[in-house]
């Protein structure tokens, strides 16, 4: 068949386990892996490869470059998110195309990208195309949450508080930065089906969903509306939830009956909806996201890099929660490497010694890594069961460089060792996804990365300029934010 690839390679993890077995075969044929057998010698000429599926990132907003080189590192959320308004607009295409091939490069060939800080240079459907046809350049599939959310513009609680104590020039900078009048619920909505059927017909697979930012920034009404929609039309949810301590104090106060419970109530939790975070839920919220079958998405780096903390994935796994792993943009080098990944969120959740003591919260091990990291957020994207080296399933596949990983060359190690010892991007020879080959030799084929990112780095510079007058005042602006959580949490 004209169609048809074979990859050959010295060992692959296969199967829903991720079994190591030895010299395989993988046939690919329409997008899908058609077959994966043993081979009785091992592979011919070429290079020595570790086959594995490739990996999806659960959670992720496709920032074109690092918000660190505006300025914007070392703080916790409460202050990095509304200083990225620093961080001028840029042409939509090339943003997206940027983040979309670093995230393959690292290793990943399906996204969930919440978009909440659009571009606003065209209607948010033109720009939804933009991304979309990024997307399908680059060769991954996407999720796309539409960012949704009307209250607590700037702090968790009343503005007025941190405008106080500003001067008045600093005082219009940042009514006309954040606190604009944001859409009504029903034009939130509406927008969210519109930008649907603007992609509609654009190729590839973009499955747009409703993306309230969190609890905190979204009205009871604008929640109970998307959950409303979410039943009525089996349009998933991607919402963040208890990221960090600020969040949960404010939750705490402003649903003494349980935030959860709330979200419970009003019907949101479904297996439609992916939470992204979650590192402050208790074990009983937890048991509520299991029970209605809603999904979480852990970040690790991210969560170290804004100082949330570290999430609580060993009771989330006694808890019965599916677990999927996401990078939020944030990789801990800061460059979008989902293996590394893959290796800290084990490493950090593993159980401590030889295991669990018979408390049940027994941790990740490499198996649930892997499915976590590669399997369970692809039901987030909207898309069907996959992450697994099988017959029958989509052909998203990376192959490794085998000597580079076995650097010492001293004895047969388990390459299994070596993924979760030190594998990262560099590592990655080629990917594959749906069947297509879109990295090769470490680069991704469809799009010219180092040009995109010369082009970004060329529209922010020219855009910098505009923003001088927000970046003079932001130390004042975070100072009285800062002001705000220490004196209230
Ligand atoms: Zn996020």
């Amino acid at each position: 068949m004209a169609d048809t690839t074979i990859i050959q390679v010295e060992a692959a993890l296969v199967g829903e386990d991720y079994a190591l077995t030895g010299p395989s075969e993988i046939v690919i044929s329409g997008g899908l892996i058609e077959a994966v057998r043993p081979l009785s010698a091992p592979t011919m000429d070429g290079p020595r490869l570790l086959a594995i599926p490739a990996l999806s990132d659960a959670h992720n907003h496709a920032r074109p470059l690092s918000s660190t080189s505006f300025g914007c590192g070392g703080k916790p959320l409460e202050t990095w998110l509304p200083q990225l308004a620093v961080m001028p607009s840029v042409d939509p295409y090339t943003a997206a195309a940027a983040s979309f091939a670093r995230s393959l490069r690292g290793g990943v060939t399906s996204i969930m990208v919440h978009l909440t800080r659009a571009m606003g240079l065209t209607p948010l459907t033109e720009e939804a195309r933009e991304i979309a046809r990024a997307a399908h350049d680059v060769g991954v599939s996407i999720g796309f949450a539409i960012s949704m959310r009307d209250r607590n513009p700037l702090i968790y609680g009343d503005h007025a508080e941190v405008l106080n104590g500003l001067d008045p020039s600093e005082r219009d900078l940042v009514i006309h930065t954040w606190l604009r009048p944001l859409p009504l619920v029903g034009e939130q909505m509406a927008l969210v089906d519109a930008v649907a059927n603007a992609v509609s017909d654009m190729p590839g697979h973009i499955d747009v969903q409703y993306g309230p930012t969190g609890v905190q920034w979204c009205s009871e009404e604008l929640l109970e509306a998307i959950a409303r929609g979410s039943e009525q039309t089996g349009r998933r949810i991607h919402m963040h939830l208890l990221e960090t301590r600020p969040q949960r104090v404010w939750a705490d106060s402003a649903y003494p009956d349980g935030i959860v419970s709330f979200l419970d109530k009003i019907g949101l939790l479904s297996p439609r909806l992916t939470l992204a975070h979650c590192v402050w839920a208790q074990p009983d919220e937890l048991a509520l996201i299991a029970a209605a079958g809603a999904r979480i998405a852990v970040n690790a780096s991210s969560n170290l890099h804004l100082y949330s903390g570290i999430a609580p994935v060993p009771a989330m796994l006694a808890a019965g929660v599916s677990v999927a792993m996401g990078l939020d943009g944030c990789a801990l080098d800061e460059d979008d490497d989902a293996l590394r990944e893959m290796r800290l969120f084990h490493l950090l959740n593993h159980a401590p010694g030889f295991g669990d003591g018979g408390s049940g919260d027994s941790g990740l091990t490499r198996q649930t890594a892997l499915r976590a990291a590669c399997s369970v957020g692809r039901a987030g994207l909207g898309l069907g069961k996959g992450g697994v080296l099988a017959a029958g399933l989509p052909a998203d596949i990376l192959l490794l460089d085998m000597v580079a990983l076995d650097r010492d060359a001293l004895m047969p190690v388990d390459p299994t060792d070596y993924l979760f010892a030190r594998a990262g991007q560099a590592h990655i020879v080629e990917a594959y996804s749906k069947g297509q080959q879109v990295l090769a030799g470490g680069t991704v084929l469809g799009v010219d990365l180092p040009a995109l990112e010369t082009s970004l780095r060329a529209a922010y510079r020219a855009g910098l300029p505009a923003k001088a007058p927000l970046v003079a005042a932001w130390p004042k602006i975070e100072a009285a934010i800062g002001s705000f959580y220490r004196g209230c949490c």
